[in-house]
C-alpha cells in the first residue's frame, strides 16, 4: 500500500511538472528502486532485449556472431537479404540450426518506396519463398534503411508478415568504433529491438562489442530473445 502511495505521489508530481510526461517519470523512479523479482513482474517483456541482424549471411561475420550469441544463451532475429541467402545456404542453415529466428529483408535491398507496388511484391514473395524453402517459419519484414510508406505497409501486410522496425540503433554499419557501439548496447533496456548487422562490409566492431556488451547486460538479469512480430505463431 505504501508503494501504490508512493507511486501516485511520483505520478502526481510528475503530473504537475509536465503532463507530457505522466508515466516516463513514473517508470524511471520505480526502476532503480526496485527488487530484481519486482522489477520483472512489471515488465510485460520478461527481461527481454530483442537483438536483430540485418543483411546477411555475411560470412565470417556471421559465424562470429553466432558464436558469440552461444556463448551469452541469445536469441536473435537475422533480417536476411535473399540474394544472400541463396548464394550461401549453409549459414542460413546455421542460423536455424542455432535456434535463432530468421526475417525477410526483400530479395536485393532496395528502398522499397521507390518501388512499384508489383516490384515490393516481388521483392517479398521471391526473398519468402527462398527462406522458406529451409523450413524457416518467417513472420516479420524490415524494410531496407526502414524507409516505408502506406503502399510499402500495404504489400507487407497483403504478404501476410508484420513490419519489424526497431528502436535502438548501434549505427554499426557506419563503423563507428567498438565503444560507441558498446554503448548503444548497454543503453538498451527490455523491450528494445536493437539494430545490428551481420552482413554488408567488415562487421568486426559489431562482433567485438557484442562480446563485451551481452556479458554486462546478462550480469544485470537481462535475456535476449526473438521479436513478438517475428516469433513462432506455432
Ligand atoms: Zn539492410
Amino acid at each position: 500500500m505504501r508503494m501504490n502511495l508512493l507511486r501516485l505521489m511520483v505520478v502526481a508530481a510528475a503530473a504537475i511538472a509536465s503532463s507530457l510526461f505522466l508515466a516516463a517519470p513514473a517508470n524511471a523512479q520505480d526502476a532503480p528502486a526496485a527488487a530484481p523479482e519486482a522489477a520483472a513482474a512489471d515488465d510485460p517483456w520478461n527481461g527481454q532485449i530483442f537483438l536483430t541482424f540485418d543483411d546477411g549471411p555475411g560470412g565470417s561475420y556471421t559465424d562470429e556472431i553466432l558464436d558469440v550469441l552461444a556463448a551469452n544463451d541469445a536469441k536473435a532475429t537475422f533480417f536476411m537479404i535473399g540474394q544472400n541467402a541463396q548464394r550461401d545456404p549453409a549459414r542460413v542453415r546455421a542460423v536455424l540450426e542455432a535456434g535463432h529466428t530468421l526475417g525477410n529483408h526483400t530479395w536485393d535491398h532496395p528502398d522499397m518506396t521507390t518501388l512499384t507496388r508489383a516490384q515490393m511484391d516481388a521483392q517479398i514473395s521471391r526473398s519468402q519463398t527462398l527462406l522458406e524453402s529451409f523450413g524457416a517459419e518467417v513472420n516479420c519484414f524490415r524494410p531496407p534503411y526502414g524507409a516505408h510508406n502506406t503502399t510499402v505497409n500495404q504489400a507487407i501486410t497483403a504478404a501476410g508478415l508484420q513490419r519489424q522496425l526497431w528502436n535502438e540503433d548501434t549505427r554499426d554499419w557506419s563503423k563507428p568504433g567498438v565503444d560507441a557501439i558498446v554503448d548503444v548496447l548497454l543503453g538498451a533496456t527490455p523491450g528494445d529491438v536493437v539494430l545490428m548487422h551481420d552482413g554488408g562490409g567488415d562487421r568486426s566492431q559489431t562482433v567485438e562489442a557484442l562480446e563485451i556488451a551481452l556479458p554486462q547486460l546478462a550480469a544485470k538479469g537481462y535475456t535476449f530473445g526473438i521479436t513478438p512480430k517475428c516469433s513462432s505463431t506455432a
